[in-house]
């Protein structure tokens, strides 16, 4: 359901900016390698994408593990919140030197057009309030707070099992 909600919210931004936009898939400029998540998105990944984590081969080091060959995203339907709102226009709140100021910022490929400090507040992403929502959610799994790396997800126990004979797979990175 909060996935739900973040893609509602962030499909009426990506229809008011669709001008700047260059977001596609293909591009994996966002689709880093160091993605943590709660568990209770990463139990989401492993639930609907077993066979995958089981199976699958992960995305060379480097780049987010669940990458294809093509550059697109394997488990994209289910896919992190934080990786649901990328190449939109951004902004947050921080403290300097004891004041609240507001900082924005954009992919440099969506660089081009209105300046994005010239915009609406409700024209941005604001992060915070949908991360407050999931460490709730987290919190009250009781399952703790730690943030599980996305490559860890692929099982590399398995991965081995399946090895022919003679050959072991290669540990993840
Ligand atoms: S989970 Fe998918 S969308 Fe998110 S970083 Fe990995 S490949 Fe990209």
């Amino acid at each position: 359901m909060l996935h739900r909600e973040v893609d509602e919210a962030a499909g009426r931004l990506e229809r008011l900016h669709a001008d700047r936009l260059r977001c596609r898939r293909g591009c994996t400029d966002c689709c880093v390698d160091d993605i943590r998540v709660f568990a209770v998105e990463a139990d989401r990944i492993r639930e609907r994408h077993g066979e995958l984590l089981a199976s699958g081969r992960p995305h060379p080091a480097g780049a987010c593990a669940f990458l294809d060959g093509a550059g697109a995203c394997r488990i994209y339907d289910d896919r992190p919140y934080v990786c649901r709102t990328q190449g939109l226009p951004l902004r947050w709140l921080d403290e300097d030197r004891g004041r609240t100021v507001e900082l924005r910022d954009i992919c440099p490929l969506n660089e081009e057009g209105p300046v994005i400090e010239t915009l609406a507040e409700e024209d941005c992403w604001t992060l915070g309030p949908f991360e407050g929502r999931l460490a709730t959610l987290q919190a009250e799994t009781g399952a703790g707070m730690e943030r599980i790396p996305l490559r860890s997800l692929f099982d590399n126990e398995a991965r081995k099992r399946q090895a022919p004979p003679g050959t072991s797979a290669p540990d993840l990175p």
